[in-house]
């Protein structure tokens, strides 16, 4: 991994970072730190799976990939003093589950196990979680927002009006995102990062391009060392050799936002974790487990 990120830089120092926003984003990095004294535990949950046959959507052919498929992660971060944040709430809704042992299918995803019965076996109720956000607004990421609408929605301001718009986004029952509009919402910022429990712990950091309201986590842990969660940022593990950018709205500010982390992952010596690559996703440690 460190290899390929650092490759990876070799190339991205050719990449142009210049312009007004980039100067901003640039000294929001400055101010990312390589630790802090929290004690967290990161807890690795299998929200799914993305049954994805045919990669040209990303650039791809089959035969350039040794997995297709997308896994889905979600994450739950434990600050044993200060409360917890979950990140990203999975592609299947709950309530799809009828309780009789078979895996929900909804379009090309399919559930592993229901997210709330993955924190009840950690201790956790929907309403004990502190904060819930998501890395964009696409309904791989929202689809149990639902369940969190007594929580602290940390959502860019993008994210809350899509979802609680006429046109929400696809492949979602918009009747679930109605217990959100109540719900108490902190506005986290598209350009500048968002430090949540305010001591460097864990940072939000806008990362748009794939989705103008798409973010990145930055997780620092005590034994393990910082993890980036890279949300859509990148989809295979192979993109930090090719590149590609096909399935992004905007593709000249994701190579931008790419290049960022990647600066950020060198200055600090992070991990980046894909969590939509199945094979690097399939290697992490899975609920109840943890990282620390
Ligand atoms: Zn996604």
């Amino acid at each position: 991994m460190k290899q390929s990120i650092a490759r990876i830089l070799s190339l991205c120092a050719m990449t142009v970072l210049t312009g007004v926003t980039q100067n901003t984003f640039a000294a929001e990095l400055v101010k990312v730190g390589a630790g802090s004294d929290a004690d967290l535990k990161l807890y690795v949950i299998d929200c799914g799976v993305l049954l994805y046959n045919n990669p040209n959507k990303f650039g791809y052919k089959k035969e350039d990939l040794k997995e297709t498929n997308l896994s889905n992660g979600c994450y739950l971060i434990v600050d044993p003093g200060k409360g917890t944040l979950l990140w990203d709430t999975g592609v299947i809704p709950d309530n799809l589950w009828k309780g009789d042992g078979i895996s929900p299918k909804k379009f090309y995803a399919e559930g592993t196990r229901p997210l709330k019965e993955q924190l009840a076996e950690i201790g956790y109720q929907p309403d004990d979680i502190k904060y819930v956000a998501v890395a964009n607004q696409y309904w791989d990421h929202i689809s149990n927002l639902y369940q969190f609408a007594n929580d602290t929605w940390l959502t860019s301001k993008i994210t809350r009006d899509k979802l609680l718009s006429s046109n929400a986004p696809e492949h979602t029952d918009p009747a679930l995102f109605s217990s959100l509009k109540d719900t108490k919402t902190i506005t986290i910022p598209d350009d500048k990062n968002y430090d949540v429990f305010g001591d460097g712990s864990i940072i939000i950091i806008p990362t748009p391009g794939h989705t103008p309201d798409h973010h990145s986590l930055l997780v620092n842990l005590k034994r393990t060392g910082p993890i980036i969660i890279s949300g859509d940022l990148w989809h295979y593990t192979k993109d930090f050799e090719t590149n590609f950018t096909q399935n992004n709205d905007d593709r000249p500010t994701t190579l931008l936002s790419r290049a960022r982390i990647l600066q950020l992952a060198k200055k600090i010596n992070a991990n980046i974790w894909i969590p939509h690559d199945y094979i690097q996703f399939s290697q992490l440690k899975k609920s109840p487990e943890y990282y620390n």
